[in-house]
């Protein structure tokens, strides 16, 4: 395509290209317009006269897409806010065009050694490295001089998850953000995310807006833009319900895994298999959870937590969730599993 961009920079994820406005191959309303027409992220800068601006970033891994199609349908409908100028950000666009279909990859894998640098939400940090930095400084720059009033960085889940958003710790002013968008919210420590690097400019959240794939989150990322875009953020709302993250709960990699069924093997754990059901849905007593063969506990936990202050467990290798406790973002795809984590531990902040 003829490049329209206003300014370009070569970077780890590809060219970053800032538009000054929305070309108009990118106002047909479709997701897979974007990655016709880009090399690597881009930025789209609204200015409509405002004395504030709001940032949107989506696609921040390849393969939730909502977002994208929220930010598509909006260009083409009304990409405008009634109260402030805006900044898109489209993300790992490299990564959402790799594999054999579009939205397949998360991110794009590098050599070993750098694998803790190409996750696109964890490099907005002063340590990473130069390429990753190029964007992320490129990015910081569109901000500079400009009293940004919020930011919104839409993601989808593996597993199911009802639309949540996510906060810093200890951020009121982020939650109020959160209110106006989502009924339910918990707090996570992600400093190196996009969303905790913007958290320096403005009141950020991040919002998940359900399993990737389905229509219905689609619909959701599309419904909470337009919240985001309509709303006046300087009216406080608080979320319905707000949880803390506690402690993250990892399967030992030791450990085979398998789904439903009866475990045989040693060292095996059977996962129960709607346990995604339970994510931000708090069980009325405790939760099972799974059951395993072996002499060692199957599960390992990050945080300040003891295994026998969360989990019971009997002598036929039944483990159960204590009362008291929420999970979030369970999943049952055993790679991601693997990758980051079985579960979140929470608890309900009343
Ligand atoms: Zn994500």
């Amino acid at each position: 395509m003829m490049n329209l961009a206003i300014s370009t920079t070569s970077t780890a994820f590809g060219t970053f290209s800032v538009f000054d406005g929305i070309p108009e191959v990118f106002r047909s309303g479709e997701p897979i317009d974007f990655l016709l027409n880009l090399d690597g992220p881009a930025a789209f800068v609204l200015d409509q006269g405002h004395a504030q601006t709001r940032v949107v970033s989506c696609l921040l891994h390849g393969n939730e897409s909502s977002g994208l199609t929220a930010v598509a349908r909006t260009f083409q409908q009304g990409p405008h806010s009634p109260h402030a100028n805006m900044i898109y950000l489209v993300g790992n666009v490299r990564a959402a065009k790799a594999g054999v279909a579009y939205f397949m990859h998360r991110l794009i894998d590098l050599p070993m050694g750098q694998l803790e640098f190409r996750d696109m939400n964890r490099i907005w940090h002063a340590e990473a490295p130069i390429g990753a930095l190029a964007f992320t400084e490129s990015f910081k720059r569109l901000l500079a001089g400009r009293s940004v009033e919020a930011v919104l960085d839409l993601h989808n889940t593996s597993g199911h998850n009802p639309p949540h958003g996510v906060t810093l710790p200890g951020d009121p002013e982020s939650l109020m953000l959160a209110g106006h968008l989502v009924d339910q919210v918990m707090t996570l420590q992600l400093g190196t995310g996009f969303m905790g690097a913007m958290r320096v400019y403005a009141p950020s959240v991040l919002i998940e807006c359900g399993k990737m794939g389905l229509l219905e989150s689609d619909v959701t990322a599309c419904r909470i833009l337009e919240k985001f875009l309509m709303s006046d953020l300087s009216q406080k709302k608080r979320p319905q319900q707000l949880y803390h993250t506690r402690a993250t709960v990892y399967l030992d990699p030791t450990v085979e895994l398998r789904l439903g069924g009866k475990p045989e093997r040693a060292r095996e754990m059977s996962l129960r298999v709607d346990l995604e059901r339970f994510n931000l849905n708090t069980p009325h007593g405790r939760l099972y959870v799974g059951t395993y063969h072996g002499d060692a506990f199957p599960l390992r936990i990050g945080g300040d937590f003891e295994m026998d202050i969360i989990f019971d467990h009997d002598g036929s290798g039944h483990i159960w969730l204590k009362a008291g406790y929420t999970i979030a973002m369970a999943t049952l795809n055993e790679s991601n599993i693997r990758r980051s984590c079985l579960f979140f531990l929470l608890t309900k902040k009343s």
